[in-house]
């Protein structure tokens, strides 16, 4: 089974819409009460980018989602997504043409590059409470799990389970980095919103197995 891209980002979609009170209420906790908000308006934009057009590369259809959420969903977390979508398209970029899906071991090492893109782009690291606290373990278990015999199947299990404990423990954290980091220490006790939204970027990842 391989990660088919336009499956992923129509999941994505799909489960950011269901979650986007969830996501706003995050914020409203300790940002600015957008987040939902921001990923629902991106993400519909990304779907209807796709049922335009949908490009014959997995790198085409990454570097297309990459555009969309630049323009589309301002805050922090549209030029970080942005540039999750457009590091992944350049890994994949010279992958076999017509290929829209990506197997297992090169969607962990693409996966891993476009974190260290988000990272060198918003200069968070583990435990600042941000998105990389759900990225960054997703992409541990990724890597570990790809390189042994395991299926598809349980290396996105591995993954989707590394991303949510990420995301659970963004909860005691002080803020360091975004608009959470204004509240210092008043931050701890809340979920991060960023890192929520990422752990349901892996959950797509692994709906998107075909
Ligand atoms: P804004 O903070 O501009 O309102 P959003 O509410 O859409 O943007 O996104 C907030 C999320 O963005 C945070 O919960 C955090 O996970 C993530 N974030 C903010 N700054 C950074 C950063 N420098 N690096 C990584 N993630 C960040
Ligand atoms: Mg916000």
């Amino acid at each position: 089974m391989r990660v088919d891209a336009a499956a992923w980002i129509r999941a994505f979609a799909a489960l950011i819409d269901e979650h986007a009170d969830e996501l706003t209420a995050l914020d409203a906790a300790i940002g600015d009460a957008d987040h939902g908000t921001n990923m629902r308006r991106g993400m519909t934009a990304a779907v209807a980018a796709l049922d335009d057009s949908t490009p014959a590369t997995a790198a085409e259809i990454y570097k297309q989602t990459a555009m969309v959420l630049i323009r589309t969903i301002g805050g922090a977390s549209g030029p970080l997504y942005g540039t999750f979508f457009l590091r992944l398209a350049t890994a994949l970029a010279n992958g076999p043409e017509l290929e829209t899906t990506t197997g297992i071991t090169d969607f962990a090492r693409a996966f891993r590059t476009a974190l260290d893109g988000v990272i060198a782009r918003g200069k968070a690291e583990p435990g600042d409470k941000t998105m990389i606290d759900a990225l960054a373990p997703a992409a541990d278990a990724l890597e570990k799990q790809a390189s042994t015999a395991d299926t598809p199947q349980a290396v996105l299990d591995a993954a989707v389970t590394a991303a949510e404990s990420g995301r659970d423990a963004t909860t005691p954290l002080t803020a360091r980095k975004g608009r959470a980091s204004y509240l210092g220490e008043r931050s701890a006790g809340h979920q991060d919103p960023g890192a929520t939204s990422a752990a349901l970027l892996v959950r797509a990842a692994r709906q998107a197995l075909r």
